[in-house]
Order: structure tokens, then C-alpha cells, then sequence
């Protein structure tokens, strides 16, 4: 079996995504940089090889069958497998909000990005994950998405009542749970990985920056792990 590792990246030109990538590249793993436009993902993909690693370019918008279908079809092709998988594009909506609040629109496309489309991509990649010797699916989630910690006053995520989010996150780790099931015969692990408050796009504003924010993504990425985790810097998340 090929020995090099091959790991796709959705939502990688920026954000926690790009330094994923960027990082996942220096272990030596080659990297399908995955971003829903062609020009955004050309730009980093550049600014990634001008560093000398080893980054490939792969439109893919999650929401879009054909784009997935696409996209699995040239990593068939040109590699026959996939090591890796980081499900990391993701979105947030202003317009969210607390349930007797959030904008019904914004909650049904946050859903549908951060949940439907992320398990869609996963049943789209699972054959080529099988063909791998050790294959590792991370999703990136949120303590956000902690149903306990949601429900817990004293929590410093309880304040923040994003019903669109937080379900979506939520959801995802659903899909974690029940993905890492059905594959606990295989070489596959399955987690959810928290990467903390990070400064982004998404968020404005945070404590962490995306390169710190990437690094338990591609620990749980690259090492040796147990699956079905729900995990933040300081260990295990609350479901
Ligand atoms: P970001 O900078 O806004 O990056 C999000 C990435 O997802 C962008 O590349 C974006 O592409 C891409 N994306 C969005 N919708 C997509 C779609 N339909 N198809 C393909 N790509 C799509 O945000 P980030 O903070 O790095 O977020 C990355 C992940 O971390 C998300 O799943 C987020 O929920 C999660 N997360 C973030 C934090 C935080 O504090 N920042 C905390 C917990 C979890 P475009 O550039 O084309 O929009």
C-alpha cells in the first residue's frame, strides 16, 4: 500500500481550515486543499507551496452534490485513497440566535452547511477512507455544540444561545458517535475536535489564533487516537 499520507481539508483557504492544512502539509502529509472558489483556494494553495509543501488545490463547496462528486471522483483518480479527512468548513449567522429569536432561514442553512452537507461529504469519502491503511476523520465541532455544557449556568458557553450553531455542532457529533459505531472494525477513527475560541472570520474575535486553534485538529489527525471523543486543549468535552 502507498505509504504517503493524503488528507483533504474542506473550507481550507482561511480561517482554522488554512493553518490545518498548513500544518497537516509540514508533518509531510500531501494535502488537498479544499475551498468552494476557485480563486480563494488557487490564493492559498500559492501562499502554502511558496512555502515548499506539498498542497493541491480542490473546489469543493459541501452544500453541492456535484461538487462533492467531483471532487471524490479526481482523489479516486489520483490517488486511489484518503488518510485523512478533516471536516472543518463551517459557517456562523448573525441572524442566529436564541430559539424563540434566531432567524428560521439562518438556522436551516447553518444546519444544512455544518451538519447535512459535512455527512454528505463523509458518505462521499468513506470508500476512499477504506482503502486507506488508518484512516482518521476529524470534525471540527464546538463545545458550542455540548448539550451539558448548554444546559449548565455555569458554564462560559451558556450565555451564548445560538440555536442554529449550537444544534448543528451538536449534530455533528451525533454523526461522530454513530460514524466511529459503524466503523469500529475498521482502522478508522472518528472524533470531534473543539479548537477553541479562535480569531477568525467566523467569530471576529477570539483568544487563540488559527495556528493554535489547528493544532488538536491535527493531532487527532495524525496520531495514534481512540475514537468516538469529543476533545478541547484541556481534554475531554462533555457530550
Ligand atoms: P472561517 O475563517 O470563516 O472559515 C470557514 C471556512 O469554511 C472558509 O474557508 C469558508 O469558505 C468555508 N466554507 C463555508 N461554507 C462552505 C461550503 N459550503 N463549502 C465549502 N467551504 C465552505 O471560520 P473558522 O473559524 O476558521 O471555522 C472553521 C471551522 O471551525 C468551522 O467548522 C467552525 O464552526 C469551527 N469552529 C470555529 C471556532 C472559532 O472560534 N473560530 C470555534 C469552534 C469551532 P469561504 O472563504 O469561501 O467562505
Amino acid at each position: 500500500m502507498n505509504e504517503q499520507r493524503i488528507a483533504l481539508v474542506t473550507g481550507a483557504n482561511k480561517g482554522i481550515g488554512f493553518e490545518i492544512a498548513r500544518q497537516l502539509a509540514q508533518a509531510g502529509v500531501i494535502v488537498i486543499l479544499g475551498a468552494r472558489e476557485k480563486e480563494r483556494g488557487n490564493a492559498a494553495v500559492k501562499a502554502l507551496k511558496a512555502e515548499g509543501l506539498s498542497v493541491q488545490q480542490c473546489e469543493i463547496d459541501i452544500t453541492q452534490e456535484d461538487s462533492i462528486a467531483a471532487a471524490t471522483s479526481t482523489i479516486k483518480t489520483e490517488f486511489g485513497k484518503l488518510d485523512i479527512l478533516v471536516n472543518n468548513a463551517g459557517i456562523f449567522d448573525p441572524t442566529d440566535g436564541p430559539p424563540g429569536k434566531a432567524a428560521i432561514d439562518a438556522v436551516r442553512q447553518v444546519m444544512e452547511t455544518n451538519f447535512i452537507a459535512t455527512l454528505a461529504v463523509t458518505q462521499a469519502m468513506l470508500p476512499l477512507l477504506r482503502a486507506a491503511a488508518k484512516a482518521r476523520i476529524v470534525n471540527v465541532s464546538s463545545s458550542l455544540g455540548s448539550l451539558t455544557l448548554n444546559g449548565d449556568p455555569t458554564s462560559t458557553y451558556y450565555s451564548s444561545q445560538f440555536i442554529g450553531y449550537n444544534a448543528s455542532k451538536a449534530a455533528l457529533n451525533m454523526l461522530t458517535v454513530q460514524l466511529s459505531e459503524e466503523l469500529k472494525d475498521t482502522g478508522i477513527t472518528v472524533n470531534s475536535i473543539s479548537p477553541g475560541f479562535v480569531k477568525t472570520d467566523l467569530t471576529g474575535y477570539g483568544t487563540i489564533t488559527p495556528a493554535e486553534g489547528a493544532e488538536l485538529p491535527v493531532q487527532y489527525a495524525l496520531g495514534e487516537t481512540e475514537s468516538g471523543l469529543f476533545v478541547e486543549s484541556g481534554g475531554r468535552t462533555p457530550w
